[in-house]
This record gives structure tokens, C-alpha cells and sequence, in this order.
């Protein structure tokens, strides 16, 4: 008979200790009782635990992230609410309740839960967007920022992905639409990475002097969003923040091809 990790004694005994820490949790927030302190400390101990049982068990691998939805919460951490993560490739930000005095939230469930797309690029200069839908979208031409829907040419990865990319093309990150890949965009900026400097270093970190214009660079996008390049990413209101991603998405060529659609067969 096979003796897996899963059929074992030490499986069975974390697997109760690990409902109990949840359990523990979900009344903590039920009964509203303050213990919000205490069920952040679980949380941790419920990550250490999800991280042994993983070796034996996809159950609970993932997680959707839940912000308390207030004025207080992170910049950081709006950008995460929603989304579903994986406990063993955390986001740039950490788990929910990592920072200290987080009171975000996390939510377990079984499987990603991502719809399936997939992406080939059919010929040189096209990107074909297969949609869970089984339709397609094939962008031909234009810029790869546009081909790929991704207007802050993100490099594809764990940040992209964790922001709603769906593939990659050309090493670089692909989204749904441009919206997505606006607002992953914003939300590289809002990291740690950037949310510390002046709008003119975070363009330089973007776009370092060794490979680019980078002054030019600075005072173009200062012309087209309105910003002098001295205000703090992490300062900045959200009309700001759109102008600033606006300006780096033309910058970065922002050049529309043609679109043709393939209905689901
Ligand atoms: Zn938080």
C-alpha cells in the first residue's frame, strides 16, 4: 500500500490544527469582538500552516485579498482588494496583515480561479487574445504596449500576474484591455519601488540615463500631465496618478494597430 504525506498521521494532525486556527478566525469576525488583533496574529499562523500542508494538499493554496474599504486603507492595499493570490508567491506587498496595523483580510479558497485565456502570437507583430468565452481578439500592428494591452510595459511576472495579466507576449506582460493594464500600470507605481520618490526619479528609475533620454523623457511627460516632476508618487491624488500614467503610457508608444474579432465558435 502507497503511505503518501496525505494519508499521515502528521497530515491529519495539521490539517485540524489548521481548521481550528480558521475556525478561530471566522467566529473572531463573526462576533466582531475587537479580536482583530488576535486574529491577525492567527492569520500568520495560519500561512505557516497552509505552507506545510501545501507539500501535501492544493486546498486553500490561494487566497482573495479584502481591504476593510476605508479611507484608511494602504494605497497599496486598495490595489489588492479583490484579487486572488497564491500563499506560496506572495505579492510585492505581502500577505494581508504582514505591514504592521493592516487589517486587511484574507479570504481561502481552493483554486485561482482565473479564467482561462491564452495568448500566441500568430505572426510577427500580432498578439491573439483567446477569451475564456472561446472568442478571439487578434491586434495587429501598432506599438507591443498596445498589441499586448499594456500601456506601462510591464515585464511579465509575479506583479503583472497578481495584477490581472493573462500571458505574456514579446516578454512583456498581456491584459484583458487597457483598462487593466492602466491600472496596473498605477499600481507599480504605487508600490514601495516608487511611492517614495519625486515624480522625476521614479521616471528615471522607469527609464534609466544609460539607455534613454531620460531628461527629455522627464520634461515631456512634465508637458503632457501637467505635473513640475518634484511631487511624491505616493502623494499623489488619483487625477494626478491618471495624468502621470497617461503621460508614461505615451511616452512609452501608445500606437493603436487594427483589432479583429473571432466569435466563439
Ligand atoms: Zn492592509
Amino acid at each position: 500500500m502507497h503511505h503518501s504525506y496525505k494519508n499521515s498521521k502528521l497530515y491529519y494532525t495539521y490539517k485540524i490544527m489548521y481548521l481550528g486556527v480558521k475556525n478561530q478566525i471566522l467566529l473572531a469576525k463573526s462576533l466582531d469582538l475587537g479580536f482583530i488583533g488576535i486574529a491577525r496574529e492567527h492569520i500568520k499562523i495560519d500561512k505557516y500552516l497552509i505552507r506545510i500542508l501545501k507539500a501535501a494538499t492544493p486546498e486553500s493554496r490561494y487566497y482573495i485579498w479584502h481591504t476593510q474599504g476605508d479611507d484608511k486603507v494602504r494605497p497599496e492595499h486598495a490595489a489588492n482588494d479583490g484579487q486572488t493570490f497564491d500563499w506560496n508567491n506572495p505579492p510585492s506587498t505581502g500577505d494581508p496583515g504582514d505591514d504592521y496595523g493592516c487589517r486587511c483580510t484574507a479570504e481561502f479558497i481552493n483554486s485561482p480561479d482565473k479564467p482561462a485565456y491564452s495568448i500566441s502570437e500568430p505572426s510577427k507583430g500580432a498578439v491573439t487574445i483567446k477569451k475564456p468565452d472561446g472568442s478571439e481578439e487578434t491586434r495587429t500592428g501598432g506599438s507591443r504596449a498596445w498589441r499586448n494591452n499594456n500601456p506601462g510595459n510591464l515585464r511579465s511576472g509575479t506583479f503583472a500576474n497578481n495584477h490581472g495579466a493573462i500571458g505574456s507576449a514579446g516578454g512583456f506582460a498581456v491584459f484583458p484591455d487597457e483598462a487593466t493594464g492602466d491600472a496596473a500600470s498605477a499600481a507599480l507605481l504605487r508600490t514601495p519601488t516608487y511611492s517614495g520618490l519625486s515624480v522625476d526619479d521614479a521616471i528615471a528609475r522607469r527609464s534609466p540615463s544609460n539607455e534613454n533620454d531620460t531628461e527629455n523623457l522627464q520634461n515631456t511627460i512634465h508637458n503632457i500631465s501637467g505635473l513640475s516632476g518634484d511631487e511624491i508618487v505616493g502623494e499623489l491624488d488619483d487625477n494626478q496618478m491618471s495624468k502621470l500614467t497617461d503621460a508614461i503610457k505615451r511616452t512609452e508608444g501608445w500606437i493603436p494597430g487594427t483589432t479583429t474579432i473571432n466569435p466563439a465558435p
